[in-house]
């Protein structure tokens, strides 16, 4: 069902623990291309090719290569956007109780959100699958495809590849916000990526309700309370604007 921007506010005026799930659609106008989705990098090449741990035991090199060629410049350069920014400000009025991001690329820390639960981890840093030593990204010599660690064994992103679980950790961080949350704000996920798409059904089944931002339905959107459709850059500030 599609919702106006006041029946949203109005749902959202009456709650006051809030938690965002966040996707790659929030960074899209941070100008990061998202997996699926007009513009999405599932049209030009199949991400299971450098996105799951399979690809990444098997070449580890050329995933590498992958992740540098297409990701890490694109990543740098990124900035937050008016959506980063609102919910940034949403934590600063004590109803956004925290963001569980699925994406990897650090912009909610750096719109200055201070409860975010990385879902995916993060691309920022590295660690070494023999010592389980992580250091950041920027501290690494990538001349030589894969990096190695000063102890021999090959550095990997700190991301959850396809094909792995989800941190014990993070996983009980997450669902301590989706159960405790009256609000799920869903922002520009496709909520095909499990376990991360299973959360919005948890936060429902616990009495919270649903709310998705995006430019289209999504495989959530029969199950949520509404879609605000349109682009989380417009329609994020728009809402904490009313709500302020
Ligand atoms: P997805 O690529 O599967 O879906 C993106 C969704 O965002 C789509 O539903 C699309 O309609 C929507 N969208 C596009 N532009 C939008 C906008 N301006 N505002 C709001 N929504 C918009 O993304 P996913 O569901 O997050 O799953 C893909 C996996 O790949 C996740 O693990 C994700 O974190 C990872 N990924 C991360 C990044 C990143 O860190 N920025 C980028 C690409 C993929």
């Amino acid at each position: 069902m599609n919702l106006s921007m006041e029946e949203v506010f109005a749902i959202t005026n009456r709650s006051h623990r809030i938690v965002a799930l966040t996707g790659a659609g929030i960074s899209v106008e941070s100008g990061i291309p998202p997996f699926r989705g007009k513009g999405g990098l599932w049209e030009t090449m199949n991400p299971m090719e450098f996105a799951h741990i399979r690809s990444f035991r098997k070449d580890p090199a050329r995933v590498w290569d992958i992740l540098l060629r297409t990701m890490k410049d694109t990543l740098d350069k990124a900035r937050p956007n008016p959506a980063h920014e609102a919910l940034f400000q949403l934590e600063q009025t004590g109803r956004l109780q925290g963001i569980i991001t699925q994406n990897i690329d650090g912009l909610h820390q750096a719109a200055g959100n201070r409860c975010v639960v990385e879902f995916h981890g993060s691309f920022a840093k590295i660690r070494c699958t023999k010592c389980d030593r992580t250091l950041g990204i920027q501290q690494l010599s990538l001349t030589q495809l894969p990096p190695l660690c000063a102890c021999g064994g090959v550095l990997r992103p700190d991301c959850v590849f396809f094909g792995e679980n989800i941190p014990e950790e993070t996983m009980i961080k997450a669902r301590e916000l989706t159960l405790s949350c009256d609000l799920m704000l869903v922002v520009g996920t496709s909520a095909e990526v499990w376990p991360a798409a299973e959360l919005p059904h948890m936060a429902k089944a616990a009495g919270a309700r649903i709310i998705e931002i995006n430019p289209e339905p999504t495989s959530l959107t029969l199950h949520s309370d509404g879609l605000l459709q349109g682009q989380a850059g417009r329609l994020l500030p728009k809402l904490l604007a009313m709500m302020t």
